[in-house]
């Protein structure tokens, strides 16, 4: 059972207000956040870490991103109701949640079978019909192709070129471009058959995408 008490709420009031005043302006994603218990994504005796605007250590060598990240690409992202989403990097499974909470059917894929498990079984807790995979993000998920949004949540050197080719035209990826330490936010809108627009919004830090399972 996921316990979700005043205290957790009252903690969770004061991070949404924080990612609020840091920028974020799409109250659907404040909504969301208000909503999911990012404590029950994080190991229990870290507790008091869960509503840090701060990114955190999960199992794996992996992070839960910072709660202004998340909010961050899901406000690039432009998300409507119904919209299909692919997630390269699973994680924790609280980006996907945040996605969910929203209204968009999610797919998320993730390389690390611990990972893949662990956020499954919160996800059975939380309710959301959110369709996980195991395997290798750089090649996205070509039988459930298109996507109107892909959202990479790990660090890749330039956008994988598979993924590209998976959204519809008019859809939109945001992913973290660049080299170990720092990324470029990169939004890149599907324009036509072989045409796409490039924007950048900002540096930021992600763990690496790699290549193949784990
Ligand atoms: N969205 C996550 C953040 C995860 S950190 C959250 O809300 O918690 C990035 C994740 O991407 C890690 O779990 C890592 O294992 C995963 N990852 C890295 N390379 C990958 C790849 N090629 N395919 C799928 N997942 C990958």
């Amino acid at each position: 059972m996921i316990e979700d008490s005043f205290m957790h709420k009252g903690l969770r009031r004061k991070l949404v207000d924080q990612v609020h005043s840091k920028g974020i302006s799409d109250q659907r994603i404040l909504d969301a956040m208000l909503k999911i218990p990012r404590h029950a994504f994080i190991d229990s005796s870290f507790l008091k870490f869960a509503y840090q605007d701060q990114a955190f250590p999960i199992a794996s060598g992996q992070t839960i991103s910072q709660p202004y990240t998340v909010a961050f690409q899901t406000q690039l992202l432009d998300i409507q109701v119904h919209q299909k989403i692919l997630e390269v990097g699973t994680g924790s499974g609280y980006q996907a949640a945040i996605l969910a909470e929203m209204g968009a059917r999610v797919y998320t894929i993730e390389r690390i079978r611990k990972l893949y498990q662990t956020a499954q079984s919160i996800h059975r807790e939380l309710g959301y019909p959110i369709k996980f995979f195991i395997g290798d993000g750089y090649q996205g998920l070509p039988s459930y192709a298109p996507f109107d949004r892909i959202l990479v949540t790990a660090a890749a050197p330039c956008i994988p070129e598979a993924l590209k080719l998976q959204l519809v035209t008019g859809g939109i990826l945001v992913a973290p471009i660049g080299q170990r330490d720092c990324q470029i936010m990169t939004k890149c809108v599907r324009t036509g058959e072989d045409t796409f627009e490039i924007s950048t919004h900002g540096s930021f830090s992600f763990v690496p995408m790699k290549e193949g399972l784990e």
